[in-house]
């Protein structure tokens, strides 16, 4: 069955089409200043990459632009959208009420947006995106693929907060989690690339990218994450501050007469390493070339970076009473070998015996990093967020 996975933002779309047997992107592309003006990137597999430039007022058009490119007869895939079995959806916010992928109708789009003030900047977008999916291709089979998912597993002393519990039970106030399908992926690959069984392992995912998380996952269950109620928690990130001390509001109001919105700005756009480094950059090259030529602030920024990623590890190495792999994933925990480094040279105490050459040389390609006999593995596993959501979707409607 041909999957079409969407990921809809507030003003992108991405799409995937995979064909859930053998699992190879027959095309992806890319909406993206939907309501500004419009571009369609398209890539169909073995043909060339096309780019139009058309507006886009709304998520609707958008979805009509990829339908129709997938079946145009120079630059498609497809000879008619009866092709599509089903169409997978990811959705960032689930809330307590979803646990699992599910399949969609008006009752579960109701739920979905009841998590709406959950993630108010995601969740109406992902809606949209189903919603325009449904009315273009009416009766087809459609899934909701949940980022938070993964983590309704937690424990309660890992997703409660230190505040008064009414705000939990009136309100969910609570660790969610997020990048839920990515540590799910890893954590499954990283045991089929072991030869063991998920049941057996304590693995600890580091996906580290523009927005970056660190999951437990214990016998094949998340058991700790780093992001929080929303993905502004945990570790420093590109823009995001991550975790700080909550006192800072009424500090940094003070000091630069900033009210609650401008201070959440701060936080999810000027901190994390593009705040460290000066306003330097968020991403991550930038960040290494300016340190190699010698600039401080960018070297500290990283080395921040690097610090807390293994803190939180060392942490879930405690919480889980163990460690038997850490996976790298993402932009950067798959394609630098340097950040790899500085991570685990913090975490010699765990007995992890890094194989340097083949970190070096390791760059967007599933590897085993750690030398043979390391007491605890180190892997690169590259995350395949669409493949997940294809194979549940696939799942969903095969179980039906
Ligand atoms: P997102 O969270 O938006 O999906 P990514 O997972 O693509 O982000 O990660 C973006 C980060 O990964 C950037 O900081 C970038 O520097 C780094 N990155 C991505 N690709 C590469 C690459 N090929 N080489 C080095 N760094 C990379």
């Amino acid at each position: 069955m041909k999957v079409l996975v969407i990921n809809c933002g507030s003003s992108s779309l991405k799409y995937q089409l995979i064909d859930s047997e053998t699992e190879e992107v027959v095309a992806k592309g890319n909406c993206e200043r939907i309501g500004i003006d419009g571009r369609l990137t398209h890539t169909p597999a073995g043909k060339e990459k096309v780019v139009i430039e058309s507006p886009m007022p709304d998520h609707n058009a958008a979805v009509h632009m990829v339908l129709s490119i997938l079946t145009d007869p120079e630059h498609g895939v497809i000879g008619s959208l009866d092709e599509i079995g089903a169409v997978g959806h990811r959705v960032v916010h689930g809330g307590e009420k979803f646990s699992s992928s599910v399949l969609l109708n008006d009752e579960v789009i109701a739920e979905i947006e009841e998590c709406n003030h959950l993630a108010p900047l995601h969740n109406p977008a992902n809606v949209t995106g189903i919603q325009a999916c449904m009315e273009l291709m009416p009766g087809k089979p459609m899934a909701a693929v949940f980022d938070t998912a993964f983590h309704q597993t937690l424990p309660k002393e890992a997703f409660l907060y230190g505040v008064p519990i009414e705000y939990y039970e009136k309100y969910g106030f609570r660790r969610y989690g997020f990048h839920g399908t990515s540590h799910s992926y890893v954590s499954k690959r990283a045991a089929e690339f072991l030869g063991k069984d998920p049941a057996d392992l304590k693995i600890i995912v580091c996906h580290l990218g523009n927005g970056s998380s660190i999951c437990a996952v214990s016998g094949g269950r998340s058991v700790d994450t780093s992001m929080g109620l929303t993905p502004l928690a945990g570790l420093p990130m590109g823009t995001r501050s991550g975790d700080i001390d909550p006192s800072f509001f009424e500090f940094i109001a003070e000091k630069e007469q900033l009210d609650l919105k401008g201070i959440m700005n701060i936080l999810n756009k000027k901190s994390g390493v593009l705040g460290l480094s000066g306003g330097i950059s968020s991403d991550f090259r930038d960040l290494r070339a300016a340190a190699d030529e010698g600039d401080e602030k960018a070297k500290t920024a990283l080395d921040v970076f690097c610090y807390q990623v293994a803190k939180v590890v060392g942490s879930y190495a405690a919480v889980m009473d163990g460690v038997d792999a850490i996976c790298f994933t993402a932009g950067i925990g798959e394609n630098t070998p340097l950040i790899r480094e500085k991570i685990l040279s913090h975490l010699d105490f765990l007995g992890i015996d890094l194989d340097r050459e083949v970190n070096d040389s390791t760059h967007g390609t599933e590897a085993r990093i750690s030398k043979p006999g390391s007491r605890v593995e180190a892997l690169v596993i590259p995350t395949n967020e669409e493949l997940m959501i294809c194979r549940e979707t696939a799942a969903l409607i095969e179980g039906c």
